[in-house]
């Protein structure tokens, strides 16, 4: 069979962050073969090179699935029932190309099972996506976070104003430097030119050491890096996920001193976000004195003041009588059989995982859903999907759509763009037969009907 990838470039498994490589293929091509020896003995034979598939566990795992010729992207899987997997940080220097999973690849039994052991697991998943937490993660354990006890509240203002006074009177003193600096060249300056007069070699290296201007509001000297430690507890946590009223609990990896809390119970975590040197951070706080919120998730059908029509598009290419296709959207009324399959989807972590922090944080969350057609950006196969779009009061959030056919990213296409579509077979402009509005069956089928 023949991978129908986007061709990139082939790269380091170690440059590769771990939300990169989960749920991904990897060719690997048989030059790198040379890498795996230490495991060759546990690899099925291949000809050429492997088709993997690269996941998180624990730790990010690299299972063999299959062989792949990375000049010609032909793949087989191998067709045994045990699949040898290594950690990835086993293999750190090994160049892969990195593949998007599409529904051909995705029905494989092994990328199934592992689909649905993350989906079983989606709320632990959804915080995984959260970038700002990235430092805070261990680098080989992405689920286990380095967090932080506030053992002595009070001490933490008082310092968090000390470094405030402290960091306006550096740069007040700074200023003056400065200043200072800027008086002290033009001195320099006409010393030289004094210096070329007299005939006397000017000195550059005569400037001696910097000046230093006390500051009284600079005292005591101490470092706050240090005082924080004395205040602040650092332990580890994993499995952080959200939780009910926009709270987040997290399970402790040891026993916590002077509570009652074991390791492995869940305690509830704040994440207080900061910025240093222009990326946002996310810093872990545990607060074993508030209350675990529930996970719970409860959604409503969104209540559109209009819903988008439900139209039938014909299209054809006449040119070359290479494609004919009709296209059902928009969503029929209520629509209960759509929304109780994606009410489904939510309760078996189907959707995308970013979608969760909402979900089970906001409670006036409400679905918006309709079938849209879609464009794929990279192969521009033409699909019909549900668009979905997650409303709050304060935002709305919309399902990233991926081509089914390659795994790259699809964009909607608006309904008044329908009519100038192209053939995705030989890119002749299209024919659109006149709209039609359409209406589910009744049947338990799913069957589509055209009204005449
Ligand atoms: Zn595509
Ligand atoms: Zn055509």
């Amino acid at each position: 069979m023949k991978l129908n990838a986007k061709r990139i470039k082939r790269h380091m498994v170690r440059t590769y962050e771990f939300w990169q490589m989960n749920l991904r293929l990897l060719v690997i091509a048989e030059d790198q073969k040379k890498l795996l020896e230490d495991f060759s003995a546990k690899l099925p034979p291949s000809d050429s090179g492997y088709l993997a598939f690269s996941y998180l566990d624990r730790d990010l795992r690299i299972a063999f699935l299959g062989a792949a010729d990375d000049e010609n992207d032909e793949y087989e899987f191998f067709d045994t029932k045990e699949v040898v997997d290594i950690p990835a940080s086993a293999v750190p220097n090994l160049l892969v190309r990195i593949v998007k999973l599409n529904d051909e690849l995705a029905e494989n039994a092994f990328i199934q099972q592992v689909q649905q052991e993350q989906a079983n697991n989606v709320l632990a998943m959804s915080t995984l996506t959260i970038r700002a937490l990235d430092s805070q993660r261990d680098p080989q354990l992405p689920f286990r976070l380095r967090a932080l006890r506030i053992e002595d509240e009070a001490r933490i203002t008082e310092l968090i104003e000390l470094q405030t006074l402290r960091r306006s009177a550096l740069e007040a003193a700074e200023e003056q430097a400065a200043a200072a600096a800027r008086k002290d060249k033009k001195t320099k300056k006409k010393d030289r030119e004094l210096a070329e007069e007299t005939g006397e070699a000017a000195t550059e290296d005569e400037a001696g050491p910097e000046e230093v201007y006390e500051d009284d509001s600079l005292l005591p000297e101490i470092n706050i890096a240090d005082e924080l430690a004395k205040v602040l507890q650092e332990l580890w946590v994993y499995d952080l996920t959200p939780a009910n009223n926009g709270s987040w609990c997290a399970k402790l990896e040891a026993d916590l001193s002077g509570s009652k809390f074991k390791a492995g119970d869940l305690v509830h975590v704040e994440l207080r976000c900061v910025e240093l040197d222009g990326e946002d951070l996310a810093l872990v706080f545990v607060v074993p004195e508030a209350e675990v919120e529930d996970v719970k998730i409860e959604v409503s059908s969104y209540h559109a003041t209009r819903l988008p029509w439900r139209k039938a598009y014909e299209l054809e290419c006449l040119t070359n009588h290479d494609f004919r296709e009709t296209y059902y959207l928009g969503r029929n009324g209520e629509d209960s059989k759509l929304f109780n399959k994606i009410v489904a989807d939510i309760r078996y972590g189907r959707l995308d995982p970013a979608m969760y922090l909402d979900l089970v944080q906001k409670d006036d969350v409400s679905l918006d859903f309709s079938r849209e057609l879609y464009r794929c950006r990279h192969c521009g196969d033409l699909h019909v999907t549900r668009r979905l779009r997650l409303v709050t009061e304060e935002s709305s959030m919309s399902e990233p759509y991926y081509c089914p056919r390659c795994g790259e990213r699809s964009s909607q296409v608006k309904r008044v763009h329908i009519a100038s579509l192209n053939c995705p077979k030989c890119h002749s402009p299209l024919d659109m037969k006149p709209e039609k509005v359409w209406y589910a069956s009744d049947e338990e089928d799913d069957s589509i009907l055209l009204e005449d």
